[in-house]
């Protein structure tokens, strides 16, 4: 402002001393000449401004006169709202990024509970299209009656279960709301069909072992009360040793199902380690005397037994999982029958241990579920003969953690052949010399490791370079 003023000061001051010199016009014509430039000049300076401010993220055009002293303040608070701008806008993103890495689903709704914004773990727990669904009612979204009662309510103290989809597709999520700002709403979504399926899963099996519990002390708090109301004379030695007899194999079926629970519960507690090579041939010889002396002479057996044949796992699983198939062929084949077990390469480089028999065979709709925990398919043999339900289920952990799988065929009245099939990886390279003993680090501590049994082979030909 000051400086237009001094400009029209200096211009007036021109036109008078040329008024004073050459006559009075000559100077009012001069000042208005001043005048009109000025205009010219301020008129050239705005449409630069308006060009400005068509662009206004630039920097204000320079030297436009008195303007420069308005421009300048403005262009430095606008910069100063776009940095603003800018961090709130990355403050923003960080918050939707954090949000998005939620292991939770969460949405939010207005306060008619219409959707405003999901990450992507509630779109997919919900079915949920952001594009589509925003703005529409989440009750639209969700069609269950339970949830429409649940958002109904005025507080939200406990999470709704819902229940959705059906079949292979069911899904079980908990969801959960909480009010926040002004009268809008947080919706949290958790998927827990596997947290139920594992807690109905405990349930079940808790059930199972009560039960299994229950029939063989049922039977000898019977024979207990027997006991001790009979007067001492009143049972015939037979009679009294009969009934001992029966009391033991109750006792004997109840140390069966607690060995069998402790052998599982130990191997699901129990890390799964690589193990060094097994030689399986022994441990299969060690299993068919049990076996044989199970049968007591009524099946002849047959071993095929590949002796060189090794695998990197842990022997007393192995043991026990060969063990379990090998009684089960002798539980499971009447007298007469034959049981042959097979310790074998297989041709994809891997190796087979099977275990054939003679057997009543099993019907092809059990075969699937014959490793279920307590899954008897012929339930009365196998209390007859002393089953827990649990020796499959024991097998199939053992072969999982060898990478192994365990294959069943069967066929009714005709027999079953149950099959461990190792992958090549476990297989041990013909080995040479015993496999050298391993230190704390797992490492072999003796030079025999250069024999090279496949799994010491990497290390050693290390050492060797190193010697
Ligand atoms: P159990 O202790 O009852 O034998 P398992 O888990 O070992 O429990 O076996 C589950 C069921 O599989 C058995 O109850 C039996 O019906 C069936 N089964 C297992 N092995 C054989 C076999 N070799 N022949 C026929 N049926 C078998």
């Amino acid at each position: 402002m000051s400086k237009t003023l001094v400009s029209i000061a200096l211009w007036a001051l021109g036109g008078w001393l040329l008024g004073a010199w050459l006559g009075a016009a000559t100077g009012w014509a001069f000042f208005a000449l001043g005048l009109l430039l000025m205009i010219l000049v301020s008129g050239l300076q705005l449409s630069r401004i308006a060009r400005w401010v068509r662009a206004i993220d630039e920097p204000p055009p320079p030297s436009v006169g008195p303007w420069d002293e308005i421009l300048a303040p403005i262009y430095r608070k606008l910069k100063q709202n776009r940095l603003d701008l800018q961090d709130r806008t990355r403050s923003f993103h960080r918050a939707l990024l954090a949000a998005e890495a939620l292991p939770d689903g969460a949405l939010t709704l207005d306060p008619h509970k219409a959707l405003q914004w999901c990450n992507q773990t509630a779109a997919s727990h919900l079915g949920l299209d952001l594009e589509r669904d925003r703005g529409h009612s989440i009750l639209n979204i969700v069609r269950a009656p339970e949830f429409a009662r649940y958002a109904g309510q005025e507080t939200w103290d406990r999470p709704l279960i819902l229940h959705l989809g059906h079949g292979g597709a069911a899904r079980t999520l908990s969801l959960h709301l909480a009010p926040y700002g002004v009268g809008q709403f947080l919706m949290v979504t958790r998927d827990i069909t596997q947290i139920e399926r594992l807690e109905n899963t405990r349930k079940d099996f808790v059930a199972n072992v009560s039960h299994e519990l229950r029939t063989p002390l049922t039977v000898l708090s019977g024979f207990v009360e027997t006991l001790q109301d009979l007067p001492g004379d009143a049972l015939t030695g037979e009679q009294r040793r009969h009934y001992l007899d029966l009391m033991a194999q109750q006792t004997r079926n109840m140390q069966a199902l607690v060995s069998d629970l402790l052998t599982l519960s130990s191997l699901e507690s129990t890390p799964n380690q690589e193990g060094g090579p097994v030689p399986v041939a022994a441990l299969v010889r060690t299993a068919l005397a049990q076996a044989q002396a199970l049968s007591g002479g009524r099946h002849t057996f047959d071993a095929r037994l590949d002796e060189t044949l090794r695998i990197r796992g842990q022997d007393t699983e192995l043991a026990s999982a060969i063990g379990n198939l090998l009684t089960n062929a002798v539980r499971y084949t009447p007298p007469g029958g034959s049981i042959t077990v097979l310790w074998e390469p297989a041709p994809d480089g891997g190796a087979a241990c099977r275990v054939r028999d003679t057997g009543i065979g099993i019907d092809p709709a059990d075969i699937p579920r014959l490793t279920e925990r307590f899954f008897r398919a012929d339930r009365g043999r196998s209390r007859a003969t002393g089953g827990t339900g649990l020796g499959l289920a024991i097998a199939k952990h053992v072969v999982m953690r060898h990478d192994a799988t365990l294959d069943i065929r069967s066929t009714p009245g005709e027999g079953s052949v149950f099959s461990i099939l190792f992958p090549a990886a476990r297989v041990c390279p013909p080995a040479g010399p015993a496999a050298p003993a391993r230190d704390a680090a797992g490492r072999h501590r003796s030079s025999s490791c250069m024999v090279q049994c496949g799994y010491c082979f990497p290390y050693c030909r290390l050492a060797a370079r190193a010697r």
